[in-house]
C-alpha cells in the first residue's frame, strides 16, 4: 500500500527499478528511471496508459538535456529562457532513451521542473526521471500527495509530498524537433510567454497529431457529463430551466449561490482558475450531480490551457 515517502527513501525505490509519485510545479508525476525498461512498463500498467502515448523525461539540468537529446540553437534558447519551469521541449532523442519511453518515436518530451523536492530526487538518484502525470489513464491530473495516493495508493510503493503543486496544470509542450516550432499541449507557460522568444508560434492541438499521440481529444472525465458556456448569462439561463439541484456548476467570478458549486477564481485570474482546475473538477465530480455546467475562461494567458482541458472533459 502507498504511503508518504522521503526523498531518500524515493530515491532507494527508483534505483531499485521501481515507481514512485513525485511532486512537480506542473502536476504529481508517476516516476521511473527512463533508462530501464521495466521500471516504465510499470508506469504505463499503473496508469492503464497506451503504448502509443509518450513519456516526458525529467532532468535536472541543460547538461543532462544534452544527454539524452539532440539541442538545437533555438531550443537552448528556450530552456535558458524558461527552465526550470513549466515547459516541455520535444527534439530529436538520443540512445540513451529506450523506445518504450517514446512510444517508438524517434523525438523525445524534455522538461527540467522547478520543484525544489523533484530537483533533489533528480540531482541525488542521478537518473533522468520518465513521468507521466500520476492518474490513471483518461482521469484528472493529481495536484496533491492525496490524490496521488487515492487513485494510485494500492499500486505504487509511495509519493513524495511536496504540497499543492504551485501552477496546478501540466506543462506546456512545444515540438522543436524540426525547423517550425509548434505547440503540441497548451499548460502551464502562456502562450504569449513563449512567442516572446520565439516569435508567432503555430499550434498542433488535437489527436489527429501523429507526433503528439496522447493529445486525445476526450480526457479528464470528471464522472458526469460536462456541458460548456461561453457567457455567464447563457449559463444562469440554462440553469433556470432545469431541477438544478441536479446541476454542478464550475465558473470563475462574483459567487454563484448554488449547492453543488465551484469558483475557480473569484478575481478571475487566470493563474489561479488553472491552480484550482483540477480540484474543481474532482470536488465537483463526487456531487451528486447528473451533468456539470461550465463557464469556460476568457481566451488569455492560462485560460487557453484550462479552456482545452475543459474542452477535452466535455468530449465522450
Ligand atoms: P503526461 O505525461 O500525462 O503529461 O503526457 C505527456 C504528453 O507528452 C503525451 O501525452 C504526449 O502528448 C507528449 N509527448 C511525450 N513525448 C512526446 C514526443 N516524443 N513527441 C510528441 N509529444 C510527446
Ligand atoms: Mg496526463
Amino acid at each position: 500500500m502507498g504511503k508518504v515517502l522521503s526523498v531518500t527513501e524515493a530515491v532507494d525505490v527508483l534505483l531499485q527499478g521501481q515507481i514512485v509519485g513525485l511532486p512537480t510545479e506542473t502536476v504529481y508525476g508517476l516516476g521511473a528511471d527512463a533508462t530501464n525498461e521495466s521500471a516504465v512498463a510499470q508506469v504505463f500498467i499503473a496508469k492503464n496508459r497506451p503504448r502509443f502515448d509518450p513519456l516526458i523525461v525529467h532532468v535536472p539540468t541543460l547538461a543532462a538535456v544534452r544527454e539524452i537529446a539532440e539541442l538545437s540553437e533555438a531550443a537552448e534558447q528556450l530552456f535558458l529562457a524558461f527552465s526550470p519551469g513549466p515547459l516541455t521541449v520535444v527534439l530529436p532523442k538520443k540512445d540513451t532513451i529506450p523506445d518504450l519511453v517514446t512510444s517508438g518515436h524517434p523525438t523525445v518530451a524534455v522538461r527540467i521542473p522547478a520543484h525544489p523536492l523533484m530537483l533533489s530526487v533528480l540531482q541525488s538518484s542521478g537518473l533522468y526521471i520518465a513521468a507521466p502525470s500520476a492518474n490513471p489513464f483518461g482521469f484528472a491530473s493529481p495536484t496533491t500527495a492525496q490524490h496521488v495516493l487515492d487513485q494510485l495508493g494500492n499500486l505504487i510503493s509511495g509519493v513524495v509530498d511536496g504540497g499543492p503543486c504551485s501552477i496546478g496544470i501540466e506543462s506546456t509542450i512545444v515540438d522543436m524537433s524540426s525547423d517550425a516550432p509548434k505547440v503540441l499541449r497548451l499548460g502551464g507557460m502562456a502562450l504569449e510567454q513563449l512567442e516572446r522568444v520565439l516569435g508567432p508560434i503555430s499550434t498542433q492541438l488535437s489527436s489527429s497529431n501523429p507526433n503528439a499521440p496522447g493529445m486525445l481529444t476526450s480526457h479528464y472525465n470528471p464522472g458526469a457529463p460536462v456541458e460548456l458556456f461561453n457567457d455567464r448569462e447563457a449559463l444562469l439561463a440554462a440553469l433556470q430551466l432545469e431541477d438544478s439541484d441536479a446541476i454542478g456548476i464550475l465558473y470563475w467570478g462574483e459567487t454563484i449561490a448554488h449547492a453543488s458549486s465551484f469558483n475557480l477564481s473569484e478575481q478571475r485570474s487566470d493563474l489561479e482558475a488553472a491552480c484550482n482546475l483540477f480540484k474543481g473538477l474532482r470536488l465537483i465530480g463526487r456531487a451528486p450531480v447528473t451533468r456539470i455546467y461550465v463557464h469556460l475562461l476568457p481566451e488569455y494567458g492560462l485560460g487557453r490551457a484550462v479552456n482545452d482541458r475543459l474542452q477535452r472533459a466535455a468530449n465522450k
